[in-house]
């Protein structure tokens, strides 16, 4: 090795941690064929396509014009921290003080907030897969060690019981539950949850790291319900993580909000101290008004993701050699393309992977879709139906097309 590779500029080692996301490909080669002039429908965007109410619109402006343009407390303003109380005592039934609660800058900044706040090098975190795409990195970034456990199909991409008893070691640190679940869309009932709370019971150092942004957008009148909520003695070791991004639509302001252990809230504080201060004034105002405001808005953006989601599951199961499971909330669906893998293309090429099915979809229908080895599970791929009705229609026929000239 030379002087300048020892001693010259270079990335530092923890950059090894992070692993190139997997989506990099699909999204090189489908702005490499939109500037060619294909036409391509993107269906791997994970962001709904609704405007922000015009309530939570007005109250940021008036923030503004009042003068809310500077520094806050660094982990929320009283106010939002009081409209966040309210919300887990109204929908989940949870008492938080004020000191249990964290605003961060997204519900991204509020995961990596704990997991920097938490683990030592070499500590465990059981993360179930199909998982979304930033636990592992965050973990590993903060020298933790992800350990994902498959959960497939056959267990409605479930965490059961006996594989988080197999998972926990004496280093596990946090068990991370996400439901509704991005990628899969699958819930976790409250019966669920008590069959997961029953085993954490016996374990008491794994913490709980419960995601629970996808809370309001569900169908056919499932039930959500929340680790904490479901077994109170876990309430001292659990993080309930949300935010306003995908319920409010409202993914730009970059507002997220936990509830926990004081001795852990007040931790994530100092490391957010020490990285962005507090979330924007303004953005903090608007999600008082989200989380205080009507919530009829929602009730009619779910029926439109509904009929959306029935339009693309109906479509995917009716593709021989496709499947997939009913979710029973967020906007992506996860079929498997498990029939599809060594068929050929019409260029005589195989198809090997959930990968190359994702690329020669591109190639082929001008689709991009995720696949499944992003979030830890093959053979499946993801699509968000967060897009237009008219654009999800097209996308089903050309995939119908496309997958009946594979051999
Ligand atoms: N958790 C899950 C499961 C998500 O899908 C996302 C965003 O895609 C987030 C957290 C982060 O949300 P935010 O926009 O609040 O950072």
């Amino acid at each position: 090795m030379d002087a300048a590779s020892v001693f010259g500029p270079r990335p530092a080692r923890r950059m090894n941690a992070v692993q190139p996301s997997p989506t990099i490909a699909i999204t090189r080669l489908s702005n490499e064929l939109r500037r060619a002039g294909e036409d391509i429908i993107g269906l791997s965007q994970g962001e709904p396509d609704f405007d922000t109410p015009r309530h939570i619109i007005e109250a940021a402006k008036a923030a503004m014009d009042a003068g809310q343009t500077r520094y806050t407390d660094v982990d929320g303003t009283p106010e939002l921290k009081r409209a966040i109380i309210a919300k887990f005592r109204r929908e989940n039934g949870i008492a938080y003080e004020h000191d249990q609660i964290s605003v961060g800058t997204g519900g991204k900044q509020v995961l990596y907030n704990a997991f920097f706040a938490t683990l030592d090098e070499g500590d465990e975190v059981i993360i179930p897969a199909p998982y979304w795409v930033s636990y592992p990195d965050m973990v590993r970034l903060a020298g933790g060690v992800p350990v994902t456990v498959p959960c497939g199909g056959e267990d409605g991409f479930l965490l059961t019981a006996a594989s988080l008893r197999n998972a926990i070691t004496s280093k596990t640190k946090w068990l991370i539950l996400n439901s509704p679940s991005n990628p899969t869309g699958a819930g976790y009932s409250a019966a669920c949850l008590r069959s997961l709370a029953d085993v954490l019971l016996e374990f008491p150092h794994v913490m709980v790291m419960t995601d629970d942004m996808y809370e309001h957008i569900r169908y056919d009148g499932w039930e959500f319900a929340t680790i904490a909520a479901v077994e109170p003695r876990l309430k001292d070791r659990t993080l309930t993580v949300n935010g306003v991004s995908k319920a409010y639509s409202m993914t730009g302001w970059r507002i997220g909000y936990a509830g926990g252990p004081s001795w852990l809230i007040k931790a994530m504080a100092t490391i957010q101290s020490q990285s962005t201060t507090n979330p924007s004034s303004v953005s903090q105002a608007a999600a008082v008004a989200a989380l205080t405001g009507p919530l009829d808005f929602l009730a009619e953006r779910n029926a439109v993701f509904q009929a959306r989601r029935d339009l693309c599951l109906n479509g995917f199961n009716s593709i021989e050699g496709l499947s997939c499971l009913k979710p029973d909330g967020a906007f992506y669906l996860f079929p498997s393309c498990a029939g599809m893998i060594g068929r050929k293309r019409s260029d005589g090429r195989s198809i090997e992977s959930d990968a190359d099915f994702a690329t020669w979809l591109i190639e082929d229908a001008g689709v991009a879709v995720v696949p499944g080895s992003a979030f830890g599970l093959t053979p499946y791929f993801r699509i968000s139906f967060a897009t237009s009705t008219q654009r999800l229609e097209a996308a089903m026929e050309r995939i119908a097309k496309a997958c009946s000239k594979l051999i």
